[in-house]
């Protein structure tokens, strides 16, 4: 993709700080760090969100998070790790080319955990029912879209506007 930033980085026509490379994804410090040490890490070819990839290259691109974040972890010394992926504008995605924040915590740190993302939520026991067979009536269809050589019969998926929820 030409103008997406990201591929930039990877061609080497913007600079950016590397920390981690292999022959699919590379690592490097993000511009706005929320902690010293807060990196990227993003594959070389260009997909927009986590669920434009193929599984089998989203394996790998985890495997290198898995390397990234105990490289992060002990060039930092923290005492904790935080792996932020964000896919969407609902879900606050800026820069169109899928990566990972790996994100150094230290004690100290305001927000430990996913109160800083969303508040929780009241559902009660039939809605957690209703969306967990949504989910589960979905996922293999959703994953097997994005796998060419892997083909699975169309599962009956239950129409949007079937799940309601009592918050
Ligand atoms: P997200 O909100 O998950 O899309 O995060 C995008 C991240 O990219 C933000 O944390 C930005 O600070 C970071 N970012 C934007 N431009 C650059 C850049 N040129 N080099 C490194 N990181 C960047
Ligand atoms: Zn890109």
């Amino acid at each position: 993709m030409e103008q997406c930033l990201f591929c930039g980085i990877v061609a080497g026509k913007v600079p950016s700080k590397k920390v981690y490379e292999d022959s699919h994804p590379i690592a490097f410090l993000d511009i706005n760090p929320r902690n010293p040490g807060h990196a990227l890490v993003i594959p070389k070819k260009h997909y927009t969100t986590l669920l434009d990839m193929p599984e089998k290259e989203s394996g790998t691109l985890f495997e290198s998070v898995r390397r990234v974040a105990a490289m992060v972890s002990s060039g930092t010394k923290s005492h904790g790790l935080s792996v932020v992926q964000s896919n969407g504008q609902a879900a606050g995605q800026v820069v169109q080319h899928v990566h990972f924040h790996v994100i150094p915590r230290f004690l100290n740190d305001t927000s430990a955990g996913l109160e800083g993302i969303l508040p929780t939520k009241r559902m009660d026991e039939a809605s957690m029912d209703k969306i967990a067979e949504a989910i589960k009536s979905a996922s293999h269809h959703h994953a097997s879209q994005k796998e060419e050589h892997y083909e699975r019969p169309e599962k009956p998926k239950k129409p949007k506007d079937e799940i309601d929820f009592n918050f």
